[in-house]
């Protein structure tokens, strides 16, 4: 038995943990989960353990269905919430096929894949999260409304406030299950909320935030609220977003530091800057995966529309965050991704588009620091600053021309994915929205 084994073993005995979760995700970043007894924990630990993923949205046809999870040890972390003779606790796991390979349809395995690449060329991605989100009212029957729960804004301090108490909550559960949280804070718009936890090797980070929605939901729930990371729940003020802040190492070493360069950056920090941008509209269709992600990025809501970057600029797509510390913080933050999307997916996608920028040496454009909402649409066209995709349409036309990002989802993924979010797509578009009700009812 491997020592790590041994260790979660010990845990499940000294915490009188009952059940264990097998967890991982569906290809929209959805967490699944199957259910043993900690009895069975060793042996699922040792040889994985056979489930059924038919039903499981984006794996496979009925008569293809079997497949395995095997745990990965590092992932183990208990359920603070769950108590006594319920006692949980959950593992992350890799989902392979019968024959032991990995299933191509697992997004996490599409991030180990990208991880791979940028190892081969002697580099570890880092990554962090900034995910927002609102926190709701439920009704006295349960479900999820629309009421605000607080009229507070940025950074305010607000004791009586019910999404204080629940955030709180929040931050106590992820820390007994190992996040390091750095900050936590309202954010600008009327109950909403951010929560940063400790950035990690991007797999790690990917998991957080698998992990960290729902905990979020589930402590929300617990305070008679609903905790909502889609990113435009209301028209007319900020949206939620999952600005990302990325740097490669080599080694010890922060490969995006550069003391010569003005804004700190080396060559590879902007090749891999000009990289995301070269790939930013096939980015954008897993990153800003839904129809409503479409509507948080329009100007006035420090959410980016256009293909930039800045140092301080909070219109700029990418943003070069100062640092004191810069020899180890030098990084980019993305501030497109919102919190909807798959992180595998999504980040997978970043990191091989940001490989591609460094092996074709791509040059980044010029920094543009004014606030670009502010120019007008002849000043943006004479300085080249282009525009994200503007729907989920035109994301999807742009990823299924994007040979780096499609290989890396591979053949699997990419057809299931197109085909969900065409679906998602056409239901929209047969629609009728209050919106065309009150604009056209009267007057046609
Ligand atoms: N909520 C904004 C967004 O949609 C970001 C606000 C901030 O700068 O934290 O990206
Ligand atoms: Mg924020």
């Amino acid at each position: 038995m491997s020592k790590q084994i041994e260790h979660i073993l010990k845990a499940v005995k000294e915490h009188e943990i009952g059940f264990i979760r097998l967890q991982f995700t569906d290809i929209f970043g959805i967490p699944k989960n199957v259910e043993i007894p900690a009895g069975k924990l060793q042996s699922v630990l040792e040889k994985g353990i056979a489930f059924d993923g038919s039903s499981i949205e984006g794996f496979m046809r009925i008569s293809e269905s079997d497949m395995y999870l095997q745990p990965d040890p590092n992932t183990f972390a208990i359920y603070p919430w769950t108590m006594d003779s319920s006692r949980t606790a959950r593992i992350i796991c890799d989902v392979l096929l019968p024959d032991g390979r990995p299933f191509p349809g697992d997004p996490r395995y599409v991030l180990k894949r990208a991880i791979a690449e940028a190892e081969k060329l002697g580099y570890t991605m880092y990554a962090g999260a900034e995910a927002e989100f609102f926190l709701f009212r439920r009704t006295p029957d349960g479900h999820a409304s629309l009421e605000l729960h607080d009229r507070g804004g940025y950074f305010d301090l607000n004791p009586l406030d019910r999404g204080e108490e629940a955030r709180a909550d929040i931050v106590v559960a992820l820390e007994k299950m190992g996040f390091e949280v750095e900050a936590a804070h309202h954010e600008v718009a009327h109950s909403q909320h951010e929560i940063d936890f400790r950035y990690a090797d991007v797999l790690r980070t990917a998991d957080n935030i698998v992990t960290f929605r729902f905990v979020v939901k589930t402590m929300a729930m617990r305070h008679g609220l609903h905790a909502t990371f889609m990113p435009k729940p209301i028209a007319g003020i900020n949206g939620s977003g999952m600005h990302t802040h990325i740097s490669l190492w080599r080694g010890s070493e922060n490969a995006f530091y550069d003391p010569k360069d003005p804004y700190g950056l080396s060559a590879v920090a902007r090749h891999f800057l000009a990289g995301i941008i070269e790939h930013i509209g096939a980015i954008t269709a897993l990153a800003n995966p839904l129809v409503n992600s479409y509507k948080r990025l329009v100007p006035g809501y420090e959410a980016p529309v256009n293909i930039s970057w800045a140092r301080i600029n909070r219109s700029a797509l990418i943003r070069v965050p100062a640092s004191n510390t810069p020899e180890t913080s030098t990084r980019i933050e993305l501030r497109s991704p919102d919190p909807s999307c798959n992180p595998y997916l999504a980040y997978a996608a970043i990191l091989v588009s940001g490989l591609d920028g460094i092996r074709r040496k791509l040059s980044a454009p010029d920094p543009v620091e004014e606030n670009i909402y502010e120019l007008t649409r002849e000043e943006r066209e004479e300085r080249g600053i282009g525009s994200l995709p503007g729907s989920l349409d035109e994301a999807l036309t742009a990823l299924k021309q994007d040979k780096i990002i499609t290989a890396i989802l591979g053949e699997h993924i990419l057809e299931k994915y197109l085909e969900a979010k065409e679906r998602e797509l056409q239901e929209y578009r047969l629609a009728v929205t209050p919106w065309e009700i009150e604009r056209y009812l009267e007057d046609y």
